[in-house]
């Protein structure tokens, strides 16, 4: 151990376990409290909101880009998109030298872990990955771990411009902890599929499992107003696929490799597969498993960095693949358990991944390798696609007149922007989650002069310090947060 981590342990963990010892360890907060950090009515509702003089990249064929234009939202609703619109009693919110965007749509992260951001960074594949988050702390989750989790992951999303996830929450130990979940998302305000799944490791409420999803469906989302959906995260099952589509649910799956592919032949035979079933990451399938895909309209999101980095399968994410066979992919974050939780980054992963390989194919001689991928592709893939994927197209993924107003505004006045000499340069090759100023979801103002409104920013770090030092002591694992690996001394 160097002189610097030793002075880090003696300083922090040492402090630590006094404040600990004196029971001066963040406070837990009672549910009710939780449920103050994040109100989604901080922003104005009801009004009339002006968007005004922005550059919009609107991800709607028909409306195209704009140069200079308005976008009126009446009712929580895109209402009219124009050169110039007049509306005086509106608020007015001005968009000049600002990038109008859909916001993010992503399609696939497992929220509950908010709490484990960063926990193992070096993890090379999937084990290692399930070893620092399912086979340990997931076991200790209390409902409220669920709720903080969910809230900081959500809020994270919403600041950096994602108004749209699915929820893949495959930590769904009882009924308490789905319902907690769902009220973190609520709480945050983000528009959300919710699919609870079953823990991969631990003690669980597995026999009320589906009995709990027709209680959670109807408690929560019998009323198909609001910004919350439900699905079911599923294996390749048949009794659990039968189960979902019996409660009218889409399926979630975790999905990639050969072994996988393989069991694609029988289920399209059986008529299993179709426009309800979202497969996750599709690394590395068989050219048979994507024309089945393609042929039953399975909907297909890639995971540009969580592909490659643990490994899955070839390593190399299935976009090009999905291209060819004439699907249009959604991009997902997955997880912040090594990296951050922000579309911009890959978007980028996804460039130059995608140009790499192309490149080396060319370079090797192939004269059907593949076009360099280009900006709008990638930011339709982070948006109109992801909507698509979510079945959500009718109403999130572009900036359509009739949809709701999910908007993203991008301040190119910030000195890494400036000047903005191409808006979709600057949106995908360049732009950070300290660019997004503005995020309004369903017409609510979520974010705004670049700050989460409606949200107890001090209250939500405690809450989520509290619920880390729970899982820390609760499996017994001690870091002094320089880790290169994720080890456990024992067991949970
Ligand atoms: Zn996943």
């Amino acid at each position: 151990m160097d002189a610097k981590r030793r002075h880090f342990l003696t300083g922090s963990i040492a402090a630590a376990s006094t404040l600990a010892a004196h029971g001066l360890m963040a406070a837990e907060q009672s549910m009710q409290e939780l449920h103050q950090i994040s109100s989604p009515a901080g922003g104005p509702s009801g009004r009339r909101l002006l968007i005004q003089g922005g550059t919009i990249l609107s991800m709607d064929s028909q409306v195209g880009e704009i140069p200079r234009g308005d976008i009126l939202i009446e009712g929580g609703k895109i209402s009219r998109i124009d050169g110039h619109i007049e509306a005086r009693d509106a608020l007015v919110i001005d968009a000049r030298e600002r990038i109008v965007i859909p916001g993010f749509v992503d399609t696939h992260r497992h929220a509950w872990e908010g709490q484990l951001r960063r926990i193992n960074p070096n993890s090379a594949d999937l084990m290692n990955y399930i070893e620092g988050t399912h086979n340990s702390f997931a076991i200790k989750y209390r409902p409220r771990d669920m709720y903080v989790g969910n809230l900081l992951t959500s809020l994270g999303a919403i600041d950096a411009g994602i108004t749209t996830l699915i929820d893949n929450s495959h930590n769904s130990r009882s009924l308490k902890h789905a319902r907690a979940a769902v009220d973190g998302l609520a709480d945050a305000g983000i528009r959300a599929i919710h699919a609870p799944g079953a823990p991969l490791a631990g003690p669980w409420d597995k026999a009320s499992w589906y009995a709990d999803l027709a209680t959670l469906q109807n408690e929560r989302f019998s009323k198909p107003a609001g910004l919350l959906t439900m699905a079911m995260m599923v294996s390749v099952d048949r009794e659990q696929w039968a189960v979902g589509r019996k409660l009218g649910l889409p399926l979630v799956t975790e999905f990639f490799g050969k072994e996988m592919s393989a069991l694609l032949p029988a289920l399209h035979r059986e008529g299993l597969l179709g426009p309800d079933n979202i497969f996750n990451h599709c690394t590395d399938l068989s050219e048979d498993a994507w024309e089945i895909l393609k042929a039953t309209g399975v909907q297909v999101n890639v995971c540009p960095r969580s592909d490659t980095h643990w490994a899955l399968a070839s390593g190399m994410f299935g976009y090009q693949a999905a291209i060819d066979h004439g699907i249009r992919p959604g991009f997902s974050v997955d997880n912040e358990s090594a990296y951050s939780g922000d579309m911009f980054a890959e978007m980028r992963a996804a460039l130059y991944m995608q140009r790499g390989v192309a490149q080396a194919r060319k370079f090797g001689g192939d004269v059907n390798a593949p076009k360099p991928v280009g900006m709008r592709a990638l930011l339709e893939a982070a948006t109109i696609n992801g909507a698509a994927v979510a079945r959500l197209a009718h109403k999130t993924g572009s900036l359509t007149e009739g949809k709701d107003a999910d908007i993203v505004l991008i301040n190119t006045k910030d000195i890494n922007l400036y000047p903005s000499n191409n808006a979709l340069g600057t949106v995908v090759g360049a732009a950070e989650r300290g660019n997004v100023e503005t995020v309004i979801v369903g017409g609510r103002i979520r974010k705004h002069g670049g700050k989460l409104l409606g949200v107890d920013m001090e209250r939500l770090r405690t809450a989520t310090m509290e619920s880390r030092s729970y899982l820390f002591r609760s499996v017994g694992f001690e870091s002094d947060g320089l880790a290169e690996q994720f080890v456990l001394s024992r067991r949970p």
